[in-house]
């Protein structure tokens, strides 16, 4: 599953010299440079920043991931050097470990909020990077802005031994999920999950229950998932939001989401038996 893993130490600055390789999250735009392999793709590795012919926009230092420190970098070419390609991270889910993909996961994302936070939101004034948090600070009217999250409420509903799935305008052909939106301000997850589901299916559920949380790096979502049990309502799609729903039979799924997603987790683990 993607996510920070648990040996990755979150710093400012590196501890000093190391003899340990550097780890290397270049990007351009949204895609992150690998070397193909016969088995998969590989980082590149390098103890200073190794590819002087390609202009950064911006370099960020992570932290470090089994003791060998991270960098990231946003460069302006989408021309990558020999040998290299850039690539999306969905494309290289199973290809690049999975711990590496965790950590290029969170570069992404602070590269993303860096790019977009180089001027004040209030004043207007260029911010500048803290020495003491991962903050972007506004000397002209002392405003601090930090990466941002933007939560994600998910739910898998089960009606008589059958999951709710949706399909909405933007999925791959054939492809259904679980309900999901955006938590709105000053609601619970709770009520967004009950607003989300009345709104986009008519559809209203009982025993909410904690399932997972994933973060999902397009551009800064944190998914949180629950299970529920039907309840009450016919099933109605408004053919904007979502173009169908239905109820589906765990032996009789349609097209599902990338295995990379909290989405097809739900939808595993109900079609392994869980209700
Ligand atoms: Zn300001």
């Amino acid at each position: 599953m993607l996510m920070l893993p648990d040996e990755f130490q979150p710093e400012l600055l590196p501890a000093g010299e190391t003899d340990t390789p550097n780890w290397w999250f270049v990007f351009a735009g949204d895609n992150l440079l690998v070397r193909a392999t016969a088995s998969g793709a590989e980082l590149p590795t390098a103890s200073i920043w190794p590819f002087a012919k390609l202009r950064t926009t911006r370099r960020l230092y992570l932290g470090s991931l089994r003791g060998q420190p991270c960098h990231t970098a946003e460069v302006e070419t989408t021309a990558p050097p020999p040998g290299m390609r850039f690539e999306s991270l969905r494309a290289l889910w199973t290809r690049l470990d999975e711990a590496l993909l965790g950590v290029a996961s969170h570069a992404l994302q602070l590269i993303e909020w860096d790019r977009t936070h180089q001027f004040c939101g209030r004043c207007g004034a260029p911010t500048q990077r803290r020495a003491d948090e991962r903050a972007r600070y506004c000397a002209a009217c002392g405003f601090t802005a930090y990466p941002r999250l933007s939560p994600v409420i998910m739910v898998r509903v089960v009606r008589d031994g059958q999951i709710l799935l949706a399909r909405a305008p933007r999925f791959a052909p054939g492809v259904y999920s679980v309900l999901a939106g955006f938590v709105e301000a000053g609601e619970t997850l709770e009520q967004a999950i009950h607003r989300e589901l009345a709104e986009e299916v008519n559809i209203r559920v009982r025993n909410l229950r904690y399932f997972a949380s994933q973060s999902w790096p397009f551009p800064h979502s944190l998914m949180i998932a629950f299970t529920a049990e039907y309840a009450a309502g016919d099933l109605r799609v408004d053919g904007r939001e979502l173009l169908d729903a239905g109820w589906f039979a765990p032996d009789a799924l349609p097209g599902l989401p990338s295995p990379m997603s909290m989405a097809w987790r739900l939808i595993q683990d109900f079609a392994a038996g869980a209700e």
